[in-house]
């Protein structure tokens, strides 16, 4: 059975304008916020914007809350909660839009600055699953703070102004490529060899000679300058390398955009944007979860399997006036989550790795995968049968446009995402997202449509489920 193409759904003007609308703000989110900070320094701004207020101050002043209230809960800057309080007890359980803002990149190692052969590099360690051949000489912007003893926070953003510098790693030219060219693709280029080009002006002493490291020295010169820091405060930095520049319309019917970072942010902000958009009254309370560190296996304090949900959702009971430990057990028990997360969009030049009837294509709609992992379905949330069902009518009752897909053939690879993680609280979870081409390429593509029928699909799922 084949799904329809959503673009259908949208033949009068009128209707063209909402998905196109979505998609440049969307767009210029996304060419803004390329770290899983800067995501939640954008949804912060706009929540307060749209009348939600910060947990922490609520707890601080000793406000009660009540239905149709907006909070926030932010961990540590880098992973976010939403919520929507709705008219019926926690207790009844939350409908969760899952999704996350961190994504693959290039870190700044602790000890990144060095000189070779009157050229500065910075040493990295990359993060989350990368063609690493796919992030030499394209060029690359820095994004990060760097904390100093003191405690004081310098915020880097260094590259995406017309009038920045920007870095980048250089590749073996051609002519000298004749090894290089027979290596497998993990090995032509390697972890080791990602070092960004950052200068090259050495500084001269008095007698006009070239000291020791005197690019290197120049460079820290130029940055206790510009932002007032020294070497030693790398080692308590966090700066991520990633592609410069803008996301683009793609295509002539710009019915696309090309952008780093789409995998997740596409699914996270349909996702915040539910919620802000929801003005009335909800049964069920509802939360946008947008959690960091999905693309090396959801760890520590800022992903999903860190408390702090849990924790934020104890604080809600709290300042409802209703906590007790069974009820919140209760609350995560009876909860409902759509996973987000992107899908492998059906790609004709790479039509063997996919099996057709079982693919995400662009234009169809938002994605459902009842199950993800690999190898036998290993490490996957296999929603049960009977969920799959309500979500079906909950998106039928909206005419969303949706399609159903499992990451390419059997035993082609595969992949995971935070579903099981909730599912560990015994909530019912669903895998769903947004197809994307070049999926961890420094340029991702997705489709407008499917960014807004994802819209829409959260919607309904908070609105229903
Ligand atoms: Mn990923
Ligand atoms: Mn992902």
């Amino acid at each position: 059975m084949e799904r329809a193409n959503a673009w259908q759904k949208y033949t009068s003007k009128k209707d063209l304008k909402k998905v196109m609308d979505f998609g440049e703000n969307y767009r210029q989110f996304l060419s803004k916020s390329k770290t899983e900070r800067e995501c939640v320094a954008f949804f912060e701004k706009k929540a307060k914007a749209a009348g939600y207020i910060n947990i922490e101050d609520a707890i601080k002043e000793g406000k009660k809350l009540k239905a149709g209230d907006r909070v926030y809960a932010i961990n540590k800057g880098k992973m976010m909660a939403i919520f929507n309080i709705g008219t019926e007890s926690l207790e009844a359980g939350l409908n969760i839009l899952g999704a996350h803002i961190d994504s693959p990149r290039m870190d700044l190692k602790q000890n990144p600055l060095y000189e070779d052969s009157d050229i500065a590099f910075f040493d990295t360690h990359y993060y989350g699953g990368i063609k690493k051949y796919q992030w030499v000489t394209i060029p690359l912007a820095l994004h990060g703070v760097v904390v100093k003893k003191s405690g004081e926070v310098i915020n880097v953003n260094i590259g995406e102004e017309e009038s920045d510098p920007v870095f980048g790693i250089s590749d073996l030219l051609i002519h000298l490529a004749a090894d290089q060219m027979d290596k497998k693709g993990s090995k032509v280029v390697e972890g080791e060899d990602l070092n960004v080009i950052v200068g090259s002006i050495p500084g001269f002493d008095k007698d006009n000679k070239k000291e020791k490291d005197a690019v290197k020295n120049n460079v820290l010169k130029l940055l206790k300058e510009k932002y007032d820091f020294e070497e030693e405060d790398f080692i308590s930095a966090e700066i991520e390398v990633v592609p410069a520049g803008a996301a683009r319309d793609f295509g002539f019917d710009r019915s696309m955009i090309l952008g780093y970072g789409h995998d997740d942010r596409v699914c996270a902000y349909p996702s915040f944007m539910a919620l802000v958009d929801t003005r009335e009254k909800l049964k069920k309370t509802a939360c946008a979860l947008l959690v960091d560190k999905e693309e090396i296996g959801s760890v520590g304090a800022t992903g999903m399997q860190s408390k702090f949900f849990e924790n934020t959702v104890a604080e809600l009971f709290d300042l409802l006036g209703d906590y007790s430990e069974l009820k919140l057990r209760r609350a995560l028990t009876n909860s409902k989550v759509l996973s987000s997360d992107v899908s492998a969009g059906f790609d004709p030049n790479y039509a063997s790795v996919f099996e057709k009837n079982n693919s995400a294509y662009l234009g169809r709609g938002l994605v459902f995968n009842k199950y993800t992992g690999s190898r036998g379905k290993s490490g996957s949330n296999d929603t049960s049968a009977e969920f799959v069902g309500e979500i079906r009518s909950i998106m039928d009752k909206d005419n969303v446009y949706w399609q159903t897909a499992e990451l390419g053939k059997v035993d082609q690879g595969g992949g995971g995402t935070i579903a099981y993680i909730m599912g560990n609280y015994n909530m019912q979870v669903i895998d769903s997202g947004v197809p994307v081409l070049s999926m961890h390429a420094p340029c991702e593509v997705i489709s407008k449509v499917d960014l807004y029928e994802a819209f829409l699909g959260y919607e309904a799922f908070i609105k229903y489920a």
